[in-house]
């Protein structure tokens, strides 16, 4: 299957010095364009397991293949790099450079990815034209992140994990910290953008009312063996 942009297999994996939690996926694959909602709920390995698709951390066993290039043998520095290139990334928190102003949040991912900087063609004028897709108000780009509303972050996070046309996005419970409205706005956002670029999305949330929304609903019981001693 050509058309996979993460395929995982008999993936193991320990924290070093933590025996106590191990996880095990034996397959997850997701397509192209496909969005995916993985269900699971708190402690049960789901940001562990976004760390593994990133290659922040690797797998003691198995390989993950992202956008069809496998993460196996990759130094730390070339799977930072792969991660910029490949994977649109938006944190819980939102994670935005709080000194940093709104262009420069933007723009950060295309610093350690040169084909996905390519890909933007004029960085600039795709940073704008991304903050005017998600509402942001013209002439955003030179504010200061921290002067930002909750639901400005947000926007700045989306247009972040974005730029560049990335295949994948990976979002670890982005709506966790917001209310109800703030949370539909925020995913009519998301879904609008990767349908227009044909992303494919694997966010994980424990919020089940929240598949509707997606191609497919994935539980970490049925996609994945954890085993958690007592403390
Ligand atoms: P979830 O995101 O489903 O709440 P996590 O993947 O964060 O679950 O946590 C699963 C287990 O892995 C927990 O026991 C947690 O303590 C452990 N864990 C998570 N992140 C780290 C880390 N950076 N270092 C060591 N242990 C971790
Ligand atoms: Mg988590």
């Amino acid at each position: 299957m050509t058309d996979l942009v993460l395929e995982l297999s008999d993936v193991r994996y320990k924290w070093p010095g933590r025996g106590a939690f191990s996880l095990a996926v034996p397959r997850l694959c997701v397509s192209q364009g496909e969005t995916v909602l993985l269900l699971g709920e708190s402690g049960s390995g789901k940001s562990t397991l976004l760390s593994l698709i990133c290659g922040t951390v690797l797998p003691d066993q198995g390989d993950l293949h992202v956008a069809g290039c496998s993460l196996k043998g990759l130094s730390g520095a070339a799977r930072d790099r792969f991660r910029a290139e490949q994977i649109g990334v938006i944190f819980q928190q939102f994670n935005l450079l709080p000194f940093g102003t709104v262009s420069d949040n933007i723009l950060l991912p295309l610093r350690f990815a040169p084909r996905r900087r390519k890909r933007a063609g004029n960085a600039g004028a795709a940073a704008e034209k991304l903050c005017s897709d998600l509402g942001l108000p013209p002439g955003l780009g030179r504010t200061k992140a921290n002067t930002l509303s909750v639901g400005q972050q947000q926007r700045v996070a989306v247009a972040r994990a974005l730029i560049g046309q990335p295949p994948l996005i990976i979002a670890d419970e982005p709506t966790s910290a917001l209310d109800a409205n703030s949370q539909a706005a925020f995913m009519d956002l998301l879904f609008q953008q990767v349908a227009h670029y044909g992303t494919s999305l694997l966010m994980v949330s424990h919020d089940a009312r929240l598949g509707d929304r997606f191609d497919r609903v994935v539980h970490m019981d049925e996609i994945a063996q954890v085993e958690r001693a007592a403390a």
